[in-house]
């Protein structure tokens, strides 16, 4: 070996993604790629060495599933994320990516763009791409293509799809494929993707599959209805011919408890059929983080979220309200209110909030929602018995579910669940460090080699000869999520080095001001 080499890592402990015991090695990175792995030290010449005693050296980990799709034009918009070791986001998940957008939806995202203060500029997933390239990106990005973002830019009533609007979406999902999405998403607790068809989804997941893509799925329920919800999600897999992923699987509700192992019997069951795959995603908190309007009747949505204000004045609201919160068991002593923009409610529970103002719930949920539609809340309502089963099937992969909050963005929405800035850690502290349920091998290899292949990233994923140099050196015994329902905005500690694409963007535990991000596109896999 006489080439010059860019960096030497020598004396690390090889993780290398597989699932394969770690091992003490020597890794070497040249233009981009792992240029050689080997177990004994030999002089080799390299523009920069590293003594990774004490350290894991392990391949990028792959975020599948956020929705950061505007965050992208504020500068370090993935600081928190490389700090967790995530070379890699998918987003444009839940039914909602910043692309193909249809004419229905241009004056919202105009709005949209002032409110947040950057540039509109697309209409396709193409040249969105094109935009965040020139900006330059931290890390490695792919995108699905939203069923929601499709439905709101072309469909008038909620309530039917006509052809004219089916063809419509479908053109615009085939040329997202053709641009080089990942797949599709949905959200179908959110409106308006709630108000599709089984046939509208599968007619849409069929164009994805033709080029690779994969279907992720925000189910129609995660509580009560979770079991038809999944086989709803398979029936797409199975009559679309596409690998299904369930999004951030969960059953909520204290009445839901224990149900996720007979959920996780059931996708064995499929995988073991000759329909596809079914994978899952998982967040390790029993909070989830939602729009408090993702909590009242459904039929209070379908005339658009623009007319809901006065939708919540009419007469009977509060009542539709009521029943609403008692058929679904809601707990709202476990909803905490987190926004900034209402200090005197902000860290209180909605029973608090009601008790502290004199109302019932549901006219503390119609209160709420009058002054503001947008509001986030954290509900903790997912057992973590559940939450340990569903991150140790074989199958699981880790997301962090950030949602779309533009972190460095000059206005800020809200505050954000803590997995958006820990996620990875808080599942590599307590998976592996802190109870431990996961060896080190098994717990990297669902967060870099099982993605990767789920989304067919050809040369992602793996420490070896040839692969792509996003590599990671965490020192273990550091690791730790500092990030808090409180105090959710801080950097997760312990990841000393982070390379993307070959270039160092965390070096020593510093961040620097490098853009070696890719865009990853299906037609760059083929
Ligand atoms: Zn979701």
């Amino acid at each position: 070996m006489s080439q010059q080499l860019d960096y030497l890592i020598k004396n690390a402990t090889i993780v290398d993604g597989t699932g394969a015991a770690p091992y003490r090695g020597v890794v070497g990175i040249k233009d981009g790629r792992i240029a050689l792995v080997e177990q004994e030290n030999r002089p080799l010449r390299a523009d920069r060495a590293i003594d990774a005693r004490g350290l894991h050296l392990t391949p990028g980990f792959i975020d599948t599933h956020a929705s950061t799709g505007f965050g992208f034009f504020f500068p370090h918009a993935a600081d928190h994320k490389l700090y967790q070791g995530i070379t890699t986001e998918i987003f444009g998940n839940c039914g909602t990516s910043p692309a193909p957008i249809g004419p229905l939806l241009t004056d919202k995202m105009h709005e949209l763009a002032a409110d947040l203060g950057f540039e509109f500029n697309w209409r396709s997933l193409g040249e969105y791409f094109t935009i965040i390239e020139n900006i330059g990106l931290q890390f490695n990005v792919g995108s699905l293509a939203g069923h929601s973002t499709l439905r709101g830019g072309y469909v008038h009533d909620w309530n039917r799809t006509t052809a004219e609007e089916l063809a419509a979406m479908q053109a615009d999902m085939t040329a997202a494929m053709r641009d080089g999405a990942l797949g599709l998403s949905t959200g179908l607790i959110y409106a308006p993707g709630c108000f599709a068809t089984t046939d509208e989804i599968v007619e849409l997941a069929r164009i994805a599959a033709r080029r690779g893509g994969v279907y992720a799925s925000h189910m129609r329920d995660e509580r009560d209805k979770l079991e038809e919800a999944i086989e709803e999600t398979l029936t797409i897999g199975q009559q679309a011919g596409i690998d299904v992923l369930v999004s951030h699987l969960k059953a909520a509700e204290r009445r839901n408890f224990g149900k996720i192992p007979a959920v996780l019997g059931r996708l064995e069951a499929y995988n073991r059929s000759a329909a596809g795959q079914a994978k899952i995603d998982v967040y390790p908190y029993t909070a989830v983080s939602t729009k408090l309007r993702a909590f009242i009747p459904k039929e209070l949505l379908a005339g658009g979220i623009e007319k809901l204000p006065q939708v919540l004045q009419q007469e009977g609201t509060e009542e539709k309200i009521a029943a609403h919160i008692e058929a679904k068991g809601y707990d709202l002593s476990q909803m905490l209110f987190i926004s900034a923009d209402h200090p005197q409610w902000a860290g209180k529970d909605l029973q608090a909030i009601a008790a502290l103002e004199g109302w019932s719930l549901a006219r503390t949920m119609r209160e709420i929602l009058q002054r503001d539609t947008e509001v986030w809340i954290v509900y903790f309502c997912i057992d973590r018995a559940d939450m340990d089963a569903a991150i140790l099937w074989p199958q699981a992969m880790i997301c962090t579910d950030s949602w779309s909050h533009p972190i460095n963005a000059p206005r800020h929405i809200g505050v954000p669940h803590p997995r958006s800035y820990g996620a990875f850690t808080q599942y590599l502290y307590d998976y592996v460090i802190d109870r431990p349920l996961l060896t080190i091998e098994e717990a990297v290899r669902k967060i870099t080699f099982l993605p990767a292949s789920f989304f067919r990233l050809a040369g992602c994923g793996r420490i070896a000869e040839g692969m792509v140099a996003d590599v990671v050196l965490l020192n273990m015994a550091e690791v730790q999520p500092r990030a808090t329902y409180t105090e959710p905005m801080q950097l997760s500690a312990g990841t000393e080095w982070v390379w993307v694409n070959g270039r160092a963007v965390i070096e020593g535990g510093a961040i620097n001001d490098e853009r070696p991000g890719q865009v990853l596109k299906n037609s760059t896999i083929y």
